[in-house]
């Protein structure tokens, strides 16, 4: 380190942590005990403090970063020197670190580039600071050049490929021009992984099952199932036979790195791109579910049968299990969450599961009564659903705007590299087309869930009514699979009764 300055002062460090646990990476401790020993090896230099940042870390609203807080610190005059390793690990992108660099030089406070042997108050370092601001310029043509020309047109022509290593149920074509085929055996494996999640089986238990089986996993390094793994493929739509192209995007070619594309480019959605292993309509209701349950949260991971399917009538909060003492007896009784914490104590009835099995089997029974008039209900409901033409109306006219905006940005870029605009002002033009772009992409998205939506929810009754039409009533027993194909929800109410609300929309109160 030789880009060190002579005065006497106070010095601060900061790094980007690895926290992959690669051995050949050091730890934020070691890090700083590094720095602190540096530093206080010279009598004119004080340690301030030592910064780090996860080298994975992505920003948040409501945390602020050490980064952020350094350059907090230092601009309110605690550090005059920051030692770094290097530009690229300095901040997230180019921009970030100019900006920084340029508002710490205003504020007197020097950064030392340790790799690159650069003090930014030298004029060196005024170099440097020209030197970024040009590299900023051409990563943002770059970024624009390389996704919205190359390889925006392979996209376009609907040329991806699904990483057949890692993927179950897909092998290699025969020829190269091929779509890819569905190896039957991984498929078989796919399928199950499905229908076990409707069933009511959640990412762990699946995972589970399937390693005690002995079902090889798709990376073939492991013979141990992870709910990860599970989950990536519930929601891999290539499954659907369709692909959702441009998920992620390199964003910078300093570092390579990829990134999620969360809106900053369009996606391209390829309909029918090769064979389906799992139906449109089964995969939708899948990721139907997956949101239910995201919604619930930690809340469902048990797999207790009564979890996240009670209500409070009084309070909206969920049931949950609690155990029970009475003289010496000990059962598991299900209430209220929030039972004794509102100001008024809920005044929910307190159940035990086999209670709330006798009431399903009634109510069960109950519908059966009417199993004419309600597959008949079921039926015009599926119609209803049916006829998006609307919905599909409006989804074309966003995408046509959405065509019309990329053509805007691409014809803006292309005169920048021609002729010579005036930085802001190009700047600003790009800055509100691809603002633009931002809105238009979001209003398709909330468009398309929409349609998917509905593709599930007619799913889920045209299963319901198929389970309707099978089943013979009255039923005797309290049937699992029943309960899971056809409750979705029960309130507990005031009055003693339990509401069922069914998938078709049905309700009945027993008490
Ligand atoms: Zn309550």
């Amino acid at each position: 380190m030789t880009a060190m300055p002579n005065r006497r002062c106070n010095l601060a460090a900061y790094e980007r942590v690895c926290m992959n646990g690669d051995k050949q990476c050091q730890s934020y401790e070691s890090l700083r005990e590094y720095y602190y020993n540096l530093i206080n090896s010279r009598d004119d230099w004080a340690f301030v403090r030592f910064y780090g940042d996860a080298d994975t870390y992505i920003p948040q609203e409501d945390v602020q970063s050490e980064f952020e807080l350094m350059l907090e610190d230092a601009l309110a005059g605690k550090i005059d020197v920051i030692l770094t390793k290097s530009i690229r690990l300095f901040a997230r992108s180019t921009e970030d670190a100019l900006a920084a660099i340029i508002k710490l030089k205003e504020a007197g406070v020097s950064v030392c580039f340790a790799e690159e042997d650069i003090d930014t108050m030298t004029a060196k370092g005024e170099l440097l600071i020209i030197l970024m601001g040009s590299w900023s310029q051409e990563k943002r043509r770059k970024i624009s050049e390389n996704v919205m020309w190359s390889k925006r047109k392979q996209f376009r022509e609907g040329k991806f490929s699904l990483g057949y290593s890692a993927m179950l149920g897909f092998k290699k074509p025969a020829a190269r021009d091929k779509n890819p085929e569905i190896d039957e055996d991984e498929a078989k494996v796919v399928r199950r992984i499905f229908t076990m999640f409707l069933d009511g089986e959640n990412y762990t238990s699946i995972a589970k099952a399937l390693t005690k089986d002995g079902i090889g996993t798709p990376s073939g390094m492991t013979d141990q199932w992870s709910r990860t793994t599970i989950k990536n493929i519930l929601q891999n739509e290539k499954y659907s036979g369709n692909a959702l192209l441009q998920k992620t995007f390199v964003e910078s070619y300093m570092t390579k790195k990829s990134v999620p594309n969360v809106g900053q480019l369009p996606q391209y959605w390829l309909e029918g791109s090769h064979e389906a292993i799992i139906e449109m309509p089964v995969f939708e209701l899948v990721q139907s579910e997956i949101r239910r349950r995201n919604v619930l949260g930690k809340k469902l991971h048990s797999q207790a049968l009564l979890s996240c399917r009670i209500v409070c009538g009084v309070c909206g909060e969920h049931y949950v299990a609690r155990i029970w003492h009475n003289a010496g007896d000990c059962r598991v009784v299900w209430k209220c969450h929030k039972r004794y914490e509102n100001a008024k104590p809920c005044n929910t009835p307190v159940l035990s599961e086999d209670e709330v099995k006798a009431a399903f089997l009634q109510a069960y029974n109950r519908l059966l009564g009417g199993k004419e008039q309600l597959l008949g209900n079921i039926t015009a409901a599926i119609e209803q659903l049916e006829n998006m033409t609307e919905l599909e109306k409006d989804i074309s006219e966003a995408r046509l705007v959405a065509a019309g905006l990329t053509k805007a940005l691409q014809d803006l870029i292309r005169l920048n590299a021609h002729t010579p605009l005036k930085q802001g002002e190009y700047n600003a033009r790009f800055e509100a087309l691809s603002k633009k772009q931002r809105e238009n992409q979001k209003q398709i998205e909330t468009l398309s869930l929409d349609k998917r939506e509905r593709l599930a929810k007619k799913e889920r009754l045209t299963r319901f009514s198929m389970w309707l039409e099978q089943v013979k009533s009255p039923l005797a027993d309290f049937d699992l699979v029943l309960w899971y194909a056809s409750l979705d929800i029960i309130t507990a109410r005031e009055d003693g009764g339990l509401m069922f609300e069914f998938k078709d929309g049905s309700v009945v109160v027993i008490y």
